[in-house]
């Protein structure tokens, strides 16, 4: 990972270069536990993009179910506010293209929409998202919730952060990580300039 990268004009930020240091950052980091609950960090984002790839979702969207919390697992995100996901979709950001960054970064936004728009959604998440979403500013009032789901690439956070939530089963079988960092292999984004 780079230290000193630029990500944008006035913030200094780590990065990745490649989907190589990605595949070595999942493996080395994520043998930690899932926030509260009982699976891995690994494990969590292996069911997530497995449960994206069975509903026959896009490479994109599968490549952003896996790579959804490495916020957490670059250990610099605050579990404890929506930053986890800013700084995925920024370490994210010379690799992929917003087809891959933009689920990300609003993945934890969309628990928020959910809440607002589904009154039995509050009630089937774990209490550990619970107990993250009061961090995180609570369920969108209406005008928020309209706000949020017009962004482009907010309809592929929901469905993301509907993987997210169901992606918490101990012992539940997966396709491997070498098959979805094949996947995300086709989505990178070739840059050709440095900054
Ligand atoms: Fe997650």
């Amino acid at each position: 990972m780079t230290q000193t990268a630029t990500i944008s004009a006035d913030t200094l930020v780590p990065t990745f270069e490649s989907l190589d240091e990605i595949g070595e950052a999942l493996t080395r980091r994520g043998s930690a536990l899932y926030g509260g609950e009982a699976v891995t960090q690994l494990a969590h984002a292996l069911q997530c993009a497995t449960l994206a790839e069975d509903a026959g979702c896009s490479q994109a969207l599968i490549t952003a179910a896996l790579l959804h919390d490495l916020g957490h697992m670059a250990g610099q995100g605050d579990d404890e506010q929506s930053a986890h996901s800013e700084l995925g979709a920024r370490l994210l950001a010379r690799v992929f293209g917003r087809n891959v960054t933009e689920p990300v970064r609003l993945h934890v936004n969309a628990k928020r929409y959910l809440c607002a728009v589904d009154s039995t959604y509050w009630g089937t998440l774990s209490e550990a998202s619970k107990q993250s979403l009061v961090w995180q500013g609570g369920p969108y009032a209406a005008d928020q919730a309209k706000r949020f789901i017009s962004q482009p690439h907010a309809d592929d956070a929901v469905r993301l952060r509907q993987w997210d939530d169901a992606a918490k089963v101990s012992g539940l079988a997966t396709r491997s990580l070498a098959h979805f960092i094949e996947i995300a292999r086709g989505v990178q984004v070739k840059h050709t300039r440095t900054e």
